[in-house]
């Protein structure tokens, strides 16, 4: 046998032990080159993906090779170089002017000289003025590898995440790097509502076949807030059957959704499962670091003068979206420039409080997130906050904390009175160990993330 027919042994072994959204992920989209006998190299799309490989993947794809072989086979993983039509990537600055005066889009990768915007496309949603972070790298590399080869691998996508998270700016991104790619290509983006009403209206003017026409000759489709379709039964039965005429043909599906699929409701089941076929990829709120790079780099495409000093606190109490946070940094320059007043850190903070007193700014007591956190374990909020050491009881303490100090204002000193009287210097190490987790362990994010999830819930409903 040679070492391509092991490698396909390795692969179903390989699916046989994960999910089938993880499978196509990671794997549909792999070129492997067979060197001699025990080398090989498997190139995947982006770095993001070929890093993921290695981590999850690296060992037991080895050592599964290795069983088979009866030899060490060395895996070497790298990224795919772009294929030829992508020669203006859209991770990758123009060569063409920059005019540095003008708008967010000039930092942008958006060609202006080359080609005008796209009519139904906001121009500065674009991959380069996305900042990248742990709460969004996954939904980012997804779209930027669609972006690079449209309708074959990753279809349909589905980003789902709550308000403000950049869900319309990354579908957007979408259209506007296959945009300058190909100008040629039918782009639709809609707001489902919109998508909504104008089959209603065709069924009252007896136009559906026209509509039709146009939604089915699509290239891409970007349809924006499927939520709203909730209850929407007619328009619902016409998006099926317009999926399946797309997808039959290769053509690239974009949704996006403000709460996680399965909890949409009067949803027929089997659209439910066309908009999940694919990939499903959720935007959460950014941890305050790169809230901070993003107030950056609005302050600067917008050349804003905000000390840095100004721009972590606004970063450390607008904790709701990335909306909020743009709006509170509009609101605070315009504030400053109209008033010719210095923004020292009171006035920034007596503003913010202005900004966002009421309901708007919700803040999560300590309480909360430990009572989930311990609802998540299954165990009680006095083992949490005690002195047992097991493991099953330490690892859920640790992340209490290290959730407590990513979702709320109090210092490792408060955390640690709260906990049983501890030191702050075990909080922090608490909380590195779980930022320590999150780097070598790809899949704890998500248990991480499904607890923020609730409790943010169960602050908003409070
Ligand atoms: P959603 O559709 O999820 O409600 P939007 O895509 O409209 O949110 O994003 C709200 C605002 O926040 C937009 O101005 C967008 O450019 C900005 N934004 C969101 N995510 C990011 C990000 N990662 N980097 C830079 N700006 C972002
Ligand atoms: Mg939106």
């Amino acid at each position: 046998m040679h070492l391509a027919d092991f490698w396909k042994e390795t692969l179903s072994q390989i699916q046989q032990t994960t999910s089938e959204s993880e499978f196509v992920l990671f794997f549909s989209n792999l070129n492997v080159i067979f060197e001699e006998d025990n080398n090989l190299t498997v190139e995947s799309p982006s770095a993001f993906f070929r890093d993921k490989l290695r981590s999850t993947f690296g060992g037991k794809l080895e050592g599964i090779l290795k069983d088979l072989t009866g030899h060490q086979v060395n895996i070497e993983f790298t990224v795919k170089a772009p294929a030829e039509k992508a020669v203006s990537l859209p991770a990758e600055k123009p060569a063409m002017k920059q005019n540095s005066s003008s708008s967010i889009a000039s930092s942008g990768s958006f060609d202006h000289a080359k080609l005008r915007p796209h009519s139904m496309l906001n121009p500065d949603f674009t991959f380069d003025n996305f900042v990248v972070g742990g709460n969004n790298d996954f939904a980012y590399n997804c779209a930027v590898a669609i972006s690079k080869d449209p309708g074959t691998n990753y279809n349909p996508l589905l980003l789902y995440g709550g308000v403000g998270l950049g869900k319309t700016h990354l579908m957007q991104a979408i259209g506007n790097a296959i945009y300058q790619n190909n100008p040629k290509a039918n782009i639709l983006y809609i707001p489902t509502e919109s998508f909504v009403n104008e089959f209603l209206d065709a069924i009252n003017t007896k136009k559906t076949s026209s509509f039709k026409n146009k939604y089915r000759n699509a290239d891409v489709l970007l349809l924006d807030d499927i939520h709203d379709l909730q209850r929407k039964r007619e328009t619902q039965e016409e998006l099926f059957n317009t999926f399946n005429a797309l997808y039959q043909s290769k053509k690239q599906l974009v949704f996006t959704c403000d709460r996680p699929p399965q909890e949409l409701r009067d949803f027929t089941d089997r659209l439910l499962s066309r908009l999940t076929l694919g990939i499903n990829a959720d935007l959460q709120i950014p941890t305050w670091e790169t809230r901070m790079v993003i107030l950056k780099k609005k302050a600067e495409v917008r050349q804003l003068k905000v000390s840095d000093d100004v721009l972590e606190i606004i970063s450390r109490k607008i904790t709701t979206n990335i909306r909020d946070l743009e709006s509170a940094l509009k609101q605070i320059s315009a504030y400053a420039e109209l008033t010719s007043r210095d923004l020292t850190l009171e006035v920034t903070q007596s503003l913010l409080k202005n900004i966002f007193a009421g309901p708007v700014q919700q803040s999560i007591p300590m309480d909360l997130v430990m009572k989930v956190v311990a609802e998540f374990f299954k165990m009680s909020v006095s083992d949490l906050k005690g002195k047992k050491r097991t493991q099953a009881i330490t690892q859920p303490r640790q992340i209490a904390m290290y959730i407590i100090r990513e979702m709320t204002e109090f210092s490792t000193t408060e955390v640690g009175i709260e906990f049983g009287g501890r030191d702050h210097t075990t909080v922090m190490h608490a909380v590195q160990k779980i930022v320590d987790k999150l780097k070598t362990e790809p899949n704890f994010d998500i248990v991480i993330q499904n607890i923020m999830r609730t409790i943010r819930e169960r602050a908003n409903a409070s």
